[in-house]
């Protein structure tokens, strides 16, 4: 026998359980019934497609066999089973980085909060808060041997050759205090029936009966087995025959969510291609939305039998908070990810079952509102990324998100700014480019201001990426009012001012030389002396800052243009004292100041200063 020390995070997570899991021990056996359940999945999978083990007997079953006398309890599944290897690896370590990103968001005392773990799978090592002792046999699929895994869950484990009836895993859990209470069937009915109903494979408790004997005055006792799910693969049902709690149930069954769903979709395709799809939207969303390397929540099935559960090709990425399954009649059984990534019949799948999420979450915006915004708390941010992805259903996704505007406090839809707008206005406009105080105060806004005009406000760090290339909105343009271009949008407003600048604006672009592209008589200022705009097609200057902040050192100095406002005094005064040496000053302090106002950092702030001294110096 050979002693082996677990993983450091395997001790940690261990740890973490006895801790913070204690409130709910009862997941351990749905935890320990999914894993049958995916190991019996994967062995169907295997004797459908693989030459080698089509001989192989596929009699799926999940027994739970309980002895109160002895304190076990023993779950047994004929699934595919486990090798020394396969038992001192995963049963060993932890192999999935999300476990792994998990624990270090967890490392503070705080945050351990049991609602979080719940949330999230513990897998096999959440036995340990039942059970004191645990044993593994196993037999994996094409193997002779068996071996046995043991361990007490504190520091290590051993493992053996050991006999096994059968290709499958045998778990018995040696009962601990908090344990005991298990040791009941009532008990245990009532848990599978909460969580492992729907699981496609028949589960059996075998438990002691005992009846009283009335003519004998004493209590007969015998062996019962009884199968304690329903066994069904409940999305295949219609509609009408499901209830909300069915939904619930399976939803929970499937991802472990201790939380119920915000809301699901369940569609039957029949014609050309033949599928069903139940899509279900967590009311969290999951903790590795923002990891590149997340878990896919959709498990697709062929004709009811289990296929994978890691396929990308369901649903495009900005989707990949959505959870459920797909279920195809027409797809083969050995089905490869090779195959599915250039599949005619899932390509269909695919595109039918984003077409349906994106219309039926407008529709919850529509109906229900609140439950909607509850949505889009969790989940704009992913929409934003499908604006700057899934180019086919832009139009829909520009329905869906939220966003900030000046006119309304939280969030608006796009098409209540629309329906907003004022008679001559000709099309909407947005601010991005940094925090959103910073946004709100902006020179640029104050054309909009003065005329009424909503702009939105776009603070999220990917707003400036994906709105770049977003142009329209429902036949109308959507314009960044930090483009140059913007300002033709009001020309009509104050036509003839600017000739009369003109030695100014000379002026100015030989005192400013290479800082700037231009300088121009401004359109859209009110109360500022003046802004800086940047070019239609390049990026604004709080981008650069960004690109260069992550590494693009090759970004050739993009220079901004300078717009100045013909009516702010500061301006009318260098006009009539154009060669004034203060008027150099002057111009610095223009465009410093146009900078600052964009939360652009100065290069040179001790020149500023000075500057600003000297002005002082004069007025006061
Ligand atoms: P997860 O199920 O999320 O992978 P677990 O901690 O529940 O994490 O299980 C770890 C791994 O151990 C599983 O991925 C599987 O490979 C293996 N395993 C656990 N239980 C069984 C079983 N009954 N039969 C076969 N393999 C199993
Ligand atoms: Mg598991």
């Amino acid at each position: 026998m050979s002693k082996r020390e677990f993983q450091t995070e395997v001790s940690q997570l261990l740890q973490l359980i006895i801790h913070s899991l204690y409130s709910h021990p009862e997941i351990f056996l749905r935890e320990l019934v999914s894993n049958s359940s995916d190991a019996l999945d994967k062995l169907r999978h295997l004797t459908l497609t693989e030459e080698a083990y089509k001989a192989l007997p596929f009699e799926p079953r999940i027994a739970l066999e309980l002895n109160e006398e002895k304190k076990t309890l023993t779950i047994s599944d004929t699934g595919i089973g486990m090798n020394e290897e396969d038992l001192t690896s995963h049963l060993g370590t932890i192999a999935r980085s999300g476990t792994k990103n998990f624990l270090s968001q967890l490392s503070g005392d705080a945050k351990r909060d049991s609602n979080l773990i719940g949330q999230f799978g513990v897998g096999f090592y959440s036995a340990f808060m039942v059970a004191d002792q645990i044993e593994v046999t196993s037999r994996k699929a094409g193997e002779e041997r068996a071996w046995r895994w043991t361990s007490d869950g504190k520091t290590g484990f051993d493992i053996e050759p050991a006999d096994h009836p059968s290709v499958g895993t045998t778990i018995v859990l040696h009962l601990n205090e908090e344990g005991k209470q298990y040791a009941n069937s009532w008990r245990l009915r009532e848990i599978v029936k909460k969580y492992s109903n729907h699981i496609a494979f028949p589960i059996f408790l075998t438990y002691e009966k005992s009846e009283w004997n009335e003519a004998e005055k004493k209590s007969d006792k015998s062996q019962v087995t009884e199968q304690v799910n329903e066994a069904s693969a409940l999305w295949r049902r219609g509609k009408n025959d499901l209830t909300d709690e069915d939904y619930k149930e399976l939803y929970q069954s499937i991802t472990g969510d201790s939380q119920n769903p915000l809301f699901w979709f369940h569609t039957k395709a029949e014609g050309s291609s033949e599928y069903i799809t139940l899509f279900y939207i967590p009311a969290k969303a999951p903790l590795d939305l923002y990891q590149a390397e997340y878990k896919v929540g959709v498990k697709l099935y062929v004709k009811r039998v289990f296929i994978m559960d890691d396929a990308k090709e369901l649903l495009p990425q900005y989707l990949r908070f959505v959870r459920g399954i797909v279920d195809s009649e027409d797809l083969p059984l050995n089905v490869s990810r090779e195959i599915l990534q250039q599949n005619r019949v899932l390509t269909s799948i695919r595109t039918a079952s984003v077409k349906k999420i994106l219309s039926e979450l407008k529709l919850v915006a529509a109906n229900e509102p609140d439950k909607y915004l509850t949505f889009i708390q969790q989940y704009n941010r992913p929409l934003k990324e499908g604006l700057y992805g899934d180019f086919a259903n832009r139009e829909i996704l520009l329905d869906l998100v939220r966003l900030k505007s000046t006119t309304v406090d939280g969030l608006t839809s796009l098409a209540d700014v629309k329906s907003r707008m004022i008679p001559e206005q000709k099309s909407l406009y947005y601010i991005t480019g940094g925090a959103e105080a910073l946004l709100r105060t902006s020179p640029l806004l104050e054309i909009y201001k003065r005329k009424n005009i909503e702009v939105l406000v776009l603070d999220d760090e990917i707003d400036e990426i994906v709105f770049s290339g977003v142009t329209s909105y429902s036949g109308l343009d959507l314009k960044a009012v930090n483009k140059s271009s913007t300002s033709e949008d009001f020309t009509e407003a104050e036509p003839t001012k600017a000739e009369h600048l003109q030695p100014l604006i000379a002026r100015l672009k030989t005192i400013l030389g290479e800082k700037v592209k231009d300088v121009r008589v401004s359109t859209r200022l009110a109360d500022s002396p003046s802004c800086i705009v940047s070019d239609e097609a390049e990026p604004s200057l709080q981008m650069q800052q960004m690109l260069r902040a992550m590494g693009q050192t090759e970004l050739p100095a993009l220079k901004p243009t300078l717009e100045i406002n013909p009516d702010h005094e500061i301006v009318r005064k260098m006009l009539d004292r154009s060669d004034d040496p203060l008027t150099e000053d002057a111009a610095w302090l223009l465009y410093e100041q146009a900078l600052l106002m964009e939360g652009v950092p100065l290069q040179d702030p001790a020149g500023f200063v000075q500057r600003l001294n000297r002005m002082l110096q004069l007025s006061i």
